[in-house]
């Protein structure tokens, strides 16, 4: 089951992209350590705006989310910044459900916020996750 070396999942709603883009270049090469996937929209801007490498998975609204919570699941996906946009309604609500659901089922670390996410990479634990 274990096809890919242990991976970090970047997800940002469309209200929060700006943020993904301003944090992923600030921490570039601290995430540049690790194996990252992301949704597609995001991966697209990591990739294209910040110059990291990044597997791509559907659009979360087109089951991205979906398939990033079953990489959690299988235990591919060791720690998860999904930057959400409490303000605006989803349609892909269920699943963004699903991935916190299945980081909690699993004891993965997830981070839905800037803040969050800053801490997650300030610390030295963030280093052992993706090992
Ligand atoms: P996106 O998906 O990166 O393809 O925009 C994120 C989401 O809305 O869950």
């Amino acid at each position: 089951m274990q096809a890919h070396k242990n991976m970090i999942a970047l997800i940002a709603h469309d209200g929060r992209k700006a943020d993904m883009v301003a944090f992923a270049t600030y921490n570039r090469d601290r995430l540049a350590t690790f194996d990252l996937v992301a949704t597609e929209t995001t991966g697209t801007l990591l990739i294209e705006k910040v110059g990291l490498e990044c597997e791509r998975v559907r659009s979360g609204p087109h089951g991205g989310d979906a398939q990033i919570a079953a990489m959690v699941a299988e235990g591919r996906v060791r720690a998860v910044i999904f930057l959400v946009d409490p303000l605006t309604s989803h349609p892909h609500d269920p699943d963004i459900q699903t991935v916190m659901r299945v980081c909690n089922v699993h004891n993965v670390p997830i981070a839905t916020n800037i803040a969050g996410a800053d801490l997650f990479v300030a610390s030295e634990l963030f280093d052992a996750v993706a090992a």
